[in-house]
């Protein structure tokens, strides 16, 4: 997969950082709690920082989260302004684009959304449901406003 952006005119790729570590001081600090981060370089280009050793654990165990977490950095390489639920929401309409997007698939989403910490910042909604709830409501208008 790749991540097209445009960026004052430019076209190309989002460069992508694979942070390999086996100690865990090795980490990038720019992931924080994440699996994944979008940041634009010194040039004004966006980045998006993968956390391999948990790509590689995830991959195992869901081909969907891990999917769902690269569209979603993507969004945010494509749109660096956009919000964490538009950029949930982004995510889950590309995945149907490219026909990754299925009843059960989004209950695997859904379940590990329902996981998430039940406290959450506010640009996540507050909650992992309730990030979730926000989510398919803008999937759902979207949906709508493409068909009329
Ligand atoms: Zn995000």
């Amino acid at each position: 997969m790749q991540c097209e952006v445009t960026v004052n005119g430019k076209t190309g790729v989002a460069t992508e950082i694979w942070n390999r570590y086996t100690d865990l001081k090795d980490r990038s600090p720019e992931l924080g709690k994440a699996v994944a981060v979008m940041r634009l370089d010194g040039d004004g280009w966006p980045t998006i920082i993968f956390d391999q050793p948990a790509h590689e654990k995830s991959i195992q165990g869901s081909q969907t989260i891990w999917d769902f977490v690269y569209f979603h950095e993507c969004a945010h390489a494509q749109n660096p302004s956009i919000t964490e639920i538009g950029a949930n929401c982004a995510a889950y309409l590309e995945m149907g684009r490219r026909g990754l997007m299925n009843y059960h698939r989004s209950k695997q989403l859904e379940t590990m959304h329902f996981n998430m910490m039940s406290i959450l910042p506010i640009e996540y909604a507050g909650s992992g449901a309730q990030f979730w709830h926000q989510t398919l409501q803008c999937v759902r208008k979207t949906q709508q406003e493409s068909l009329r």
